[in-house]
Formats: structure tokens, C-alpha cells, sequence
């Protein structure tokens, strides 16, 4: 009988690397600095090195990172934060948690990302900051969005807890990681997001020194000096286990990005054979101006039966995922607090049509195949 497939395979990959990764939360345990131990400061200035970004931030995970941002911001209750209606309830909860108006844009259909040419209609006097989700592993357009914001004076906050390890190229020809393009960056090493540890971890990105110095104050209780507290802060730390995990595999980020892309032009190929007129399904679009690091690998069924078919596959013992069944708008804990700009239908569209196929670093071409069959014998 053949290997249960799954969506994601972290035991696999942990096993290439565990004497590298057990060694080093050994070493922790032995030093039993648990809490702020080297291994974070290391981390940190290795994951800065990566990035490409002057300060990086650790925290507990990447809800805490974006909410951690907007407070650094000085925004006043009643101030909106644009945020794509097609995300993660967590790119907006931390909106409305600290008193501030979610104002939804919708995304553009083939790429999920926000929609840049919505943006004009969701601005009001009131209007701070915007919060561009790089969606399922590539980046939104951000030429246009960061003029946008400069032209109105909007702070930028890229929650890419999706997308780490993936390039933006300027027209200029300028390339950016994700997450350093913003005033802000937020990402989140959540296990099965591409840079996972063990367990709950976040980071906080950004190139701006006073910003950095307010963002590390308000992640330790508002406090520069222990015990002088300037600032209402939290309390939100990045293990040193979880440091430890990350030091090692950041180590190999890029080859999962690579693992990913090429697992995913393999479905790509497999799936446009098939059905090359697009007639049963819409495979992931690649944006001129991102490289795409999958972390997802989702397609849209435009044959509007996206049930039957994750049903179906689960008969036949495929897992897929939907992220996410219902957009911003539609969920009960928004309706009363956000402003809806423009219309939303695509977001509606993409949450009624979106199915995310197993992808991770260890799959391999003959799981693929039983996917792409399945998939194939459904329709046929
Ligand atoms: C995972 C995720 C988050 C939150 O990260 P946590 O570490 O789970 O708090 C935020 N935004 C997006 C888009 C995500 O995928």
C-alpha cells in the first residue's frame, strides 16, 4: 500500500536534517537559556543577512508581529488600515483589536494578491496605512503600491508570513525580498509555513532604526532599561528553541523555495497537458515581477464545483485544503466594523473557487501524478 499523502510533510523533512537540528537544541538545553539565549541574537542577524534588511525583530508568532507594527505606528481609534478582503483572518483581526477600521479592497483573480487599481476607491481622510498580503508565495505588486502609499502618506505593512524567500523585481530592475520593501515587514514561523520551527514563532522586518528601537520596546513590555516601561507594550518572545530550529534551517530556505517551484511546475505542466484550455481549473498565475515560492499551490475550479472535487479526492485518499472558504466580508466578527471599498466579487469568487493541492519540500513527481489523476478522473 502506498505512503498516506499528506499536505505537507514536516516529519520528512525534519528527518534530512535532525543530527543538525537536534544538535543545536541540545546546545540549548545545556546552556538551559531558554529565554533571550544567543541563539535568537544569532538568528536574527542571520535572518537580516538573508533579507537583505538592516533590522529583524524576533517575536511569539506573526499575529503578534503585524499587531506589534500597527502599535508602533501611533494610529488613533477610528483610523483605516486597507487590507485585502481575500487573506488570513489574521492580517485584519489585528486591525479591529486595537480599535482601528478594516476597509477591505478586493484582489485581483488570477494572481489572489490586492488589487493595486482598487486602492484609489478604499482611501479616505482617516486612511494610515495599508497592510499588502503576499498570498499563497509570491509578492503583490509593490511598485505601484509603495508610490501609491508615498503620494498619500500611508504606511506600509507587508504581511509575509506566506511568502518569505521570494523576490520582487522593480521596473528599474531593483530586486527586494519580500517583507523589506514596507515600512514594515511581519512574517511567521508557524511549522508549516516555508521557514517553520517547532512550534509558534514570528519576526518583525524593517530598515528603520527608530522604528526598530520602538518595535523591540513594545514586544518587551514597552521597556528599554528593565522595569522603566515608556511605552504599553506585550509580552511576545521568540523561543531559543525555536531560534535554534530556524538558525538551521534557514540555512536551506532556498533550497525548499527551489524544492517548492520545481514541485510546482511539475503540477503545472502535468495539469496544462490535460486541460490546456483552462476549461476545469485555473493553475497558479506567476507574476512578471515575483518569483513565486509556493506556499501553497492553489488552484481555482472554475467548473464551480470545488466541492464535489476536494470530496471526491478525499475518497480517494487526497488531502487538499481550501484557504480561504470565506473572505474578509463575509465573516461574522468583521461585519460591523470594516467599510467595504468597491466591489468585492472577486474575493467572493476566489473564496467559492480556490483548492490548495499537497505541496511541501518532499514531495515527490509519483505523489504528484496521484494527485493530478485524481484530479483528472474527476472531470473526465
Ligand atoms: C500564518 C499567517 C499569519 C499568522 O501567523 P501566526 O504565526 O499563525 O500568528 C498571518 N498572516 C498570514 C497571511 C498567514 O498565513
Amino acid at each position: 500500500m502506498a505512503d498516506k499523502i499528506q499536505m505537507v510533510d514536516l516529519r520528512g523533512q525534519y528527518l534530512k536534517i535532525k543530527d543538525e537540528v537536534d544538535s543545536a537544541m541540545m546546545r540549548v538545553i545545556d546552556q538551559t537559556a531558554f529565554i533571550g539565549g544567543p541563539a535568537v541574537k544569532e538568528f536574527a542577524a542571520h535572518l537580516e543577512e538573508y533579507l537583505g534588511a538592516p533590522h529583524v525583530i524576533p517575536c511569539a508568532n506573526g499575529t503578534d508581529a503585524l499587531q506589534i507594527s500597527l502599535m508602533a505606528l501611533d494610529l488613533k481609534p477610528g483610523d483605516e488600515v486597507i487590507v485585502p478582503a481575500f487573506t488570513y483572518v489574521a492580517s485584519a483581526e489585528v486591525i479591529g483589536l486595537l480599535g482601528l477600521t478594516p476597509v477591505m479592497v478586493d484582489v485581483d483573480p488570477r494572481t489572489f494578491n490586492i488589487s493595486v487599481d482598487a486602492l484609489p476607491g478604499a482611501l479616505s481622510s482617516r486612511t494610515k496605512a495599508i497592510i499588502p498580503v503576499h498570498l499563497f508565495g509570491q509578492s503583490c505588486d509593490m511598485e505601484p503600491l509603495l508610490a501609491f502609499a508615498r503620494e498619500h502618506n500611508l504606511y506600509v505593512i507587508e504581511d509575509n508570513a506566506q511568502a518569505i524567500g521570494a523576490e520582487y523585481t522593480f521596473s528599474d530592475g531593483r530586486r527586494a525580498k519580500t517583507g523589506t520593501m514596507g515600512t514594515i515587514g511581519c512574517t511567521s514561523f508557524f511549522p508549516s509555513k516555508n521557514l517553520g520551527c517547532f512550534g509558534d514563532g514570528g519576526a518583525i522586518i524593517t530598515s528603520d532604526d527608530f522604528l526598530a528601537e520602538k518595535l523591540r520596546m513594545i514586544a518587551n513590555h514597552g521597556q528599554r532599561v528593565k522595569y522603566h516601561h515608556d511605552l504599553i507594550g506585550c509580552n511576545s518572545r521568540l523561543d531559543t528553541l525555536q531560534a535554534a530550529v530556524l538558525d538551521v534551517k534557514l540555512k536551506h530556505l532556498d533550497e525548499y523555495c527551489q524544492a517548492r517551484a520545481t514541485a510546482a511546475a511539475y503540477y503545472t505542466t502535468r495539469f496544462k497537458d490535460i486541460d490546456p484550455g483552462g476549461r476545469w481549473l485555473q493553475t497558479p498565475v506567476e507574476s512578471p515581477w515575483s518569483t513565486h515560492v509556493y506556499h501553497q499551490y492553489t488552484i481555482k475550479v472554475v467548473s464551480n464545483n470545488r466541492d464535489n472535487l476536494k470530496a471526491y479526492l478525499a475518497e480517494q485518499g487526497i488531502p487538499s485544503m481550501v484557504y480561504y472558504p470565506l473572505p474578509l466580508q463575509q465573516q461574522e466578527a468583521f461585519k460591523h466594523i470594516t467599510r467595504a471599498a468597491g466591489s468585492l466579487d472577486n474575493s467572493s469568487e476566489c473564496a467559492r473557487c480556490v483548492l490548495s493541492l499537497p505541496m511541501h519540500t518532499e514531495i515527490t513527481k509519483t505523489v504528484q501524478d496521484r494527485v493530478v489523476d485524481a484530479v483528472i478522473s474527476f472531470f473526465q
